[in-house]
């Protein structure tokens, strides 16, 4: 009889696990590399994943977030396969789809999908007061973080180093995190960094709300002009200084800037895109809440900015929403 019990027990232990395994098996499990934690890439991607995974019952979809070393980090993992959607640059979009910059020896991305575009980011230079930074120029001989490896804004700092003739090797570059960047310029360990990021974020609200006194720097002039003449991803871009009560700034901040975008790869499921898209779509209006930097989007915006094609998935929901008529040809491969 005792026997007989525990035959019994485990036997229906064994179906518990069964039944759960199979009952889960048939969830998507996705995960979308976002950036620092006191950038916008991270809480970007917990408002999509919040959005979608409201809808777990309908879709069999778990979205989680993954902080990472940003852009050229998030596109190279959905390349190979280690996450689904990341958050990237449309700079290093482009790059990575013609296969400049850090592809330019790999070649071009054929295989990276856009989804859409989300909020505007502004190339950021935050520097402290004593430094005396106050343009681009002052920067030679200066203690500078330009950003980590996989971050988009390291290329745009080196971008804007070039046009002003100024050689990486005259400052004293630092290639580290952003999220760490407010603390070493608190600490005095570094005169400025710099974050091309969407305003307000964490990361300028810390460096400005210590000690330190802190501005940011605007970034302009003729080299600038060059800039955004040469490369059609880059456009003009303001930064209220209203929006850092703390910082040295009495006027706004005058920059040129890029958009976040939702990044995946052809090798992910329709269904996955469609449900992603459809889900920050359909409730549009409760999306913009989640984050101060959402204020200006509108859907068409979100539609612009992109250079990869746009995931199948996303394409039959613009079709079904009547949005594809704002989409560039190009993108509908
Ligand atoms: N633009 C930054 C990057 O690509 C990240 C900004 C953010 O996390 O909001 O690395």
């Amino acid at each position: 009889m005792k026997r007989y019990h525990t035959h019994l027990i485990i036997f229906s232990f064994l179906a518990m696990i069964l039944f759960a395994c199979g009952k889960s098996s048939k969830i998507n499990y996705v995960t979308i590399g976002t950036g620092g934690v006191t950038g916008i890439y991270y809480p970007t991607g917990g408002a999509i994943a919040r959005i979608i995974n409201k809808k777990r019952d309908k879709y069999k979809i778990r979205a989680s977030v993954e902080s990472t070393g940003g852009s050229v980090y998030n596109i190279n993992a959905v390349l190979s396969g280690d996450l689904e959607f990341g958050i990237a640059q449309s700079d290093r979009q482009y790059q990575a789809y013609y296969g400049k910059a850090e592809w330019t020896k790999k070649g071009p991305q054929k295989k990276l999908r856009s989804v859409f575009s989300i909020h505007p980011e502004s190339v950021t230079l935050i520097a402290s007061v004593k430094s005396g930074i106050k343009s681009i120029k002052d920067l030679p001989g200066k203690r500078i973080n330009l950003g980590n490896p996989g971050s988009g804004h390291l290329q745009n700092a080196r971008d804007i180093l070039k046009s002003f003739g100024i050689k990486e090797s005259s400052i004293k570059a630092e290639f580290v995190k952003a999220v760490e960047s407010a603390g070493l310029l608190q600490d005095e360990r570094i005169d400025g960094y710099f974050y091309t990021v969407g305003h307000p974020n964490g990361s300028v609200k810390e460096a400005t709300s210590g000690r330190v006194k802190v501005r940011l720097v605007s970034i302009g002039g003729k080299e600038i002009d060059n800039m955004l003449n040469k490369y059609s991803y880059y456009a003009k871009s303001v930064i209220p200084f209203s929006m850092y009560p703390n910082s040295a700034n009495k006027e706004d901040i005058v920059t040129l800037g890029v958009k976040a975008t939702l990044i995946t790869s052809s090798d992910v499921s329709d269904n996955i895109v469609y449900a992603i898209t459809k889900e920050v779509f359909d409730n549009f209006a409760e999306f913009k809440k989640l984050h101060p930097a959402y204020q200006v989007l509108t859907k068409k915006n979100m539609l612009r900015g992109l250079s990869a094609p746009i995931h199948k998935g996303a394409l039959k929901y613009y079709r079904e929403a009547g949005l594809i008529k704002y989409i560039d040809k190009r993108l509908l491969k």
